[in-house]
């Protein structure tokens, strides 16, 4: 039998400032999940969307991951919206907005892609998830922003943080350990590992340094061809109990702290019918470090 997954980290929308542009739909994104036993997911827009109008449009952004977690809160139990620094306390406002109104349980944020360097300059929009106690997925993955990321979380309690690509290259590892592992609220993902790695920073070396219950299964879809993380996974040389940790038992407990009724639905996920006898990993930049 297929191993179910739970994605913590899954982009919907576009990317419009990289080249060349990279998004996907919801519908998109489903088709994926059907084709790679992943059963349920913590969606977030793109980094990078469009901006013509602003706040306006990182509205839009959120209301389609809120509209996804209204119509499918089965697969989709809790989402995130994303904020823009440069926006201000408008920004602040649309988040409070999203959380108040659509339901969403906090922010994605791209150091690279959305111009800031992790630091106070978030602290606005972590006031506003604190207050509510809600979730933040940090890319901490390749800038060195390690340490400000785990100021972060230990500034604001209430927040539960995803520290998204720990180790997308060996010499982020030891800084990813030193400063992520062992904080009370941190969990964190290992999307877009690289497959070439070593006994010292494998999959089996992530379950040593961060514990078996906080290490979470993050695809960075439309980014990155998430099946080959789900083969590395698979191969590593951990039990299958904690293989079961990663793929969906620690997901299921940081969504049963929001919805604590969800059960993860065992049901396989319909291939959307736009996208039958498709190939929907057509296009996919599976080039490490391309797009974290
Ligand atoms: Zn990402």
């Amino acid at each position: 039998m297929t191993r179910p997954y739970i994605d913590v980290h899954a982009h919907i929308g576009d990317t419009v400032n990289r080249t060349p542009p990279v998004g996907q739909t919801p519908e998109k994104y489903l088709a994926r999940m059907s084709e790679s036993s992943c059963i349920a997911a913590i969606p977030c827009p793109a980094a990078g969307g469009p901006q013509a109008r602003g706040v306006l449009d990182t509205r839009d952004q959120n209301e389609l991951v809120a509209g996804m977690c209204r119509t499918h809160p089965d697969r989709f139990p809790i989402g995130l919206g994303i904020v823009e620094v440069r926006h201000l306390q408008a920004g602040a406002d649309e988040l409070e907005r999203s959380m108040r109104d659509g339901g969403l349980h906090g922010f994605m944020i791209h150091p690279g892609i959305s111009g800031h360097a992790m630091g106070p300059e978030l602290s606005p929009f972590l006031e506003v998830v604190d207050a509510r106690g809600g979730v933040v997925l940090l890319h901490v993955g390749g800038g060195g922003y390690e340490p400000r990321a785990a100021a972060h979380a230990r500034h604001f309690k209430n927040t539960i943080f995803i520290m998204a690509h720990v180790s997308m290259r060996k010499d982020h590892f030891p800084n990813a350990v030193q400063h992520l592992a062992k904080l009370d609220n941190v969990w964190v993902d290992f999307a877009q590992h690289p497959t070439a790695d070593d006994e010292t920073w494998d999959i089996a070396a992530h379950v040593r340094h961060f514990g078996p219950d906080r290490l979470l299964f993050g695809s960075d879809s439309p980014y990155y061809d998430h099946r080959l993380l789900q083969q590395q996974v698979e191969a590593a040389a951990i039990s299958e109990e904690v293989k079961d940790n990663i793929a969906w038992r620690n997901a299921t407990e940081l969504i049963r702290r929001f919805c604590p009724d969800w059960q993860p639905t065992t049901t396989p996920v319909t291939t959307p019918a736009h996208f039958a006898g498709t190939d929907v990993w057509r296009w996919l930049p599976n080039t490490h470090g391309r797009l974290a």
